[in-house]
């Protein structure tokens, strides 16, 4: 039985004060998570120490800690960069990979990104890659050609069992991120069992079957209960509903 995850991206936002309330509260007051359920808190790179001794001292079962990027190289000369060991140092267990912020501020490439997921599956840490398209690729309806190209070049490489393993795919229309527009539940689901096809006939059905596919985009208190009830949705990666606890909570509480 595939997972039902909640990821949160906490972007360039909070202080370390107020991350660290954040988390004492979100975990003291959420529904016990079995081992189908997982909560991440994807928080800034200088934030994950803390939140690690958090997570850890307040002891709930199957709330992870993430990354929202790293570098795809092993250690050296790359100033102002995050090393994949570093990360492991201070408890990260999942990495935000191809945000579609990153993917337009700073230029990563599905061939780049690809780099960066191989690094990661030898380090045996989780990948939630994202994919989506832009507004202009949804008019023009060509977003199925879009994200199978985007899952073609970085992620269909990987062998069937680091896919199982390792690997998470959040779904985010760039149009939905941020914008308070969110996806119908048709839209969604329609995207979301075309990518389990492709896995399905690269990989097989069984692998499609396993592999979590989170929806991201505008998810919020009101609206992640329909979006979680669809089929081939099985949770969200999240933004501005991360950053409070009442409004991330409800979508935690989707999950169930
Ligand atoms: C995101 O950036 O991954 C995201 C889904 O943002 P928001 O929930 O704010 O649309």
């Amino acid at each position: 039985m595939r997972k039902k995850i909640v990821a949160g991206n906490w972007k360039m936002n909070m202080t370390l004060a107020d991350g660290e309330a954040l988390v004492e509260e979100i975990m003291n007051k959420s529904p016990e998570l079995d081992d189908n359920k997982q909560v991440i808190f994807c928080t800034p790179f200088t934030h994950l120490m803390l939140i690690d001794d958090t997570i850890t001292e307040l002891s709930k079962p199957n709330f992870f800690l993430g990354a929202q990027n790293c570098n795809n190289n092993t250690s050296g000369a790359y100033t102002g960069e995050i090393s994949i060991s570093m990360l492991e140092e201070v408890g990260v267990d999942s990495v935000i990979i191809g945000h579609s912020e990153r993917r337009q501020y700073y230029a990563e490439s599905n061939e780049f990104l690809k780099s960066k997921v191989d690094a990661l599956v030898e380090n045996d840490l989780q990948v939630i890659f994202c994919c989506g398209e832009s507004l202009e690729i949804r008019e023009a309806n060509t977003q199925n050609e879009f994200v199978a190209k985007q899952l073609e070049e970085s992620l269909f490489h990987l062998d069937a069992a680091q896919m199982l393993n390792n690997v998470v795919i959040a779904y985010e229309p760039i149009w939905a991120i941020g914008t308070g527009k969110t996806a119908t539940t048709a839209q969604a689901q329609e995207m979301h069992s075309y990518i389990r096809s492709l896995i399905a006939i690269k990989y097989n059905n069984e692998i499609a079957q396993e592999i979590s596919i989170l929806y991201g985009g505008s998810c919020n208190a009101t609206n992640a209960k329909e979006l979680f009830a669809c089929e081939d949705v099985d949770g969200g990666l999240i933004g501005g509903a991360a950053l409070k606890a009442d409004t991330f909570l409800p979508i935690i509480e989707a999950m169930f």
